[in-house]
């Protein structure tokens, strides 16, 4: 049983150094997948725009050729209105004269509102595409980063991981189920006793527990907390 309870808790410091090294990467899956959301969005909206604009730059082109024939017409008119020959011509002259004018007058303006929109538009573009180079040069550092942690902590990844299939071969199954489920409430599942009292949540262990536990012919759980318990002498002499 001695050799069980070793076997446990050199378990339970393989899994916690492996718990260090799965956080030296820190938040930093959860960021990358952030920014590459962030990523995303922007284009989508830079995408959203840079179609706007295309359908502007149509619109805009069309009116231009209205206005180009508009121009070629109120030529003709004018020279028309040169060689009228009574009145009554004179007037249709003058009066299809206004029309191309005010005619002329709405395109201006709305070319002109065509051409504020672009210029908004082109700003917008310019803004996001500045936004979407600094989130990319983010999340290219931190997945270079990222890469370059689990790079390095590879090699040692592996070994705790063959000794830790070496110390799962030494417990039953029932024990690591146990294990396994006080673990996922407490990633120190195993703890010393020091004081007498558990060191996982610091509540007193009886007297007759530290007593029985001495002999380590059994394994003890915090009746507290739940936590295996392990006896400090017998803990202090695992190694990783
Ligand atoms: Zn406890």
């Amino acid at each position: 049983m001695e050799q069980t309870l070793r076997a446990l808790y050199h378990l339970q410091q393989i899994d916690l150094e492996l718990d260090d090294l799965e956080a030296g990467s820190g938040d930093l899956p959860s960021e990358i997948k952030q920014l590459e959301s962030e990523l995303a969005e922007v284009q989508s909206t830079i995408s959203e725009f840079e179609s706007e604009l295309s359908e502007i730059r149509r619109e805009r082109n069309e009116e231009n050729l209205q206005m180009q024939e508009l121009r070629t017409r109120s030529i003709k008119l004018n020279e028309r209105l040169g060689t009228v020959r009574n009145n009554r011509e004179y007037d249709a002259t003058t009066t299809e004269i206004a029309a191309a004018e005010e005619r002329s007058k709405d395109l201006s303006k709305a070319l002109s509102a065509f051409d504020d929109r672009e210029a908004e538009i082109l700003r917008e573009v310019q803004t996001h595409e500045k936004k979407r180079d600094e989130i990319t040069t983010n999340f290219d550092d931190k997945k270079e980063t990222l890469y370059s942690i689990r790079e390095s902590n590879s090699d040692e990844v592996e070994d705790f991981r063959s000794q830790r299939e070496k110390a799962l071969k030494e417990l039953s199954e029932k024990l690591l189920e146990r294990y396994g489920y006080v673990r996922a409430k407490h990633p120190d599942a195993v703890v010393k006793v020091r004081k007498g009292a558990c060191s996982g949540c610091f509540r007193a262990v009886t007297p007759q527990t530290l007593v029985e536990m001495r002999r380590h012919e059994q394994v003890f759980y915090c009746e507290h907390c739940g936590r295996l318990l392990l006896d400090e002498e017998l803990a202090e002499s695992v190694e990783v």
